[in-house]
């Protein structure tokens, strides 16, 4: 399997999950990982400590995307349109966006519930995607 982008997200026998960091002084969650510094302005901590985060989370708002972005995105031909997801993640809160997989915007509804899952781009490395919640 090649990730689209390594360290974001991994697979394994639960499914896709996206990796985050949190802040060990405050408790502040990240995605995408971070190291260095926590991005909370009241809070000096420098360690943060790799999490994996919660698979579920209920829409934050959708479009669907009508064009191609432009390269070094690689786009299928003839192009599909691409439905896109802003999720906000049980427990941590934090909106996480991906392309969703096997729904169009007529099927989205502000605060529906999905689950993320993974597929292919179109010239084939893996992104995580959000899917409809089991
Ligand atoms: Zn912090």
């Amino acid at each position: 399997m090649t990730f689209a982008i390594e360290g974001w997200f991994a697979i394994d026998g639960d499914g896709a999950c996206l990796l985050g960091t949190r802040c060990t002084a405050c408790g502040t969650v990240c995605f995408p990982p971070r190291q260095g510094f926590c991005p909370n302005p009241a809070c000096e901590g420098s360690e943060m400590e790799e999490v994996r985060l919660p698979r579920r989370g209920r829409v934050w708002s959708y479009t669907n995307a009508c064009y191609p972005p432009p390269a070094p995105y690689v786009a299928a031909e003839p192009y599909e349109p691409a439905t896109l997801a802003a999720v906000q993640l049980d427990e941590v809160g934090i909106v996480v966006l991906g392309q969703v997989r096997g729904l169009t915007v007529a099927d989205l509804e502000v605060g529906m519930k999905l689950e993320l899952t993974s597929g292919p781009l179109a010239d084939g490395p893996l992104v995580w995607m959000w899917g409809r919640a089991s």
